[in-house]
């Protein structure tokens, strides 16, 4: 069930960034210290038994709660970036967006085969993104991924879920 107080406190912006998409602005979950506590005790709740090491922060929403959730878990952040950010060697990976195509990447010696992984963004709309994401850290080979959304929306008539192969461990902590 959602939590009471991360939807009161959950910001909706009407016709952002186009007409008839209601935004969800998980920023004023951010700086709201009692809803950034709850969201990352619920997520260590979800994941303390999982063995996860590595969390994959998603840019930039990502990067607060897999930082804040690391630290609980005991495990590393690992940020996964828009192109010619991250300095060295990287694994790429490409999507279509609704308009052209998109490139994510990961420094090329973040993840081991012998981690568990987390992928975590803030929301879940189409899936186009964390799915790109699976499959960039797919690329590494590690023992298991997990994947986490703080929001998943299903009133834009969109089903994220169903584009993650059968059997992916998908959790969320509101649904909207
Ligand atoms: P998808 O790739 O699943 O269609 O879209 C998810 C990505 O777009 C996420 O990285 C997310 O940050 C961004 N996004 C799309 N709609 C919203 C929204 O309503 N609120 C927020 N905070 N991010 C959104």
């Amino acid at each position: 069930m959602n939590n009471k107080t991360l939807m009161e406190n959950l910001r909706c912006i009407q016709d952002f960034p186009k007409e008839g998409i209601i935004f969800r602005d998980v920023t004023t979950l951010f700086r709201n210290p009692d809803c950034l506590r709850i969201m990352v005790d619920e997520l260590y709740d979800i994941y303390k038994d999982h063995g996860i090491t590595k969390i994959v922060g998603i840019e930039s929403r990502g990067f607060v709660l897999a930082s804040a959730l690391a630290m609980k878990l005991g495990a590393g952040v690992v940020l996964c970036r828009k192109p010619g950010k991250l300095p060295g060697e990287t694994v790429q990976e490409s999507y279509e967006k609704e308009y052209g195509t998109d490139t994510i990447e990961i420094s090329k010696d973040a993840i081991s085969t012998d981690d568990v992984v987390l992928l975590h963004d803030d929301l879940l709309a189409t899936g186009g993104t964390m799915h790109a994401a699976f499959n960039l850290v797919e690329k590494f080979r590690p023992k298991k991924i997990y994947v986490n959304f703080i929001i998943e929306i299903n009133d834009r008539g969109l089903d994220g879920r169903s584009t993650f192969p059968a059997g992916t461990e998908i959790s969320t902590l509101i649904r909207v």
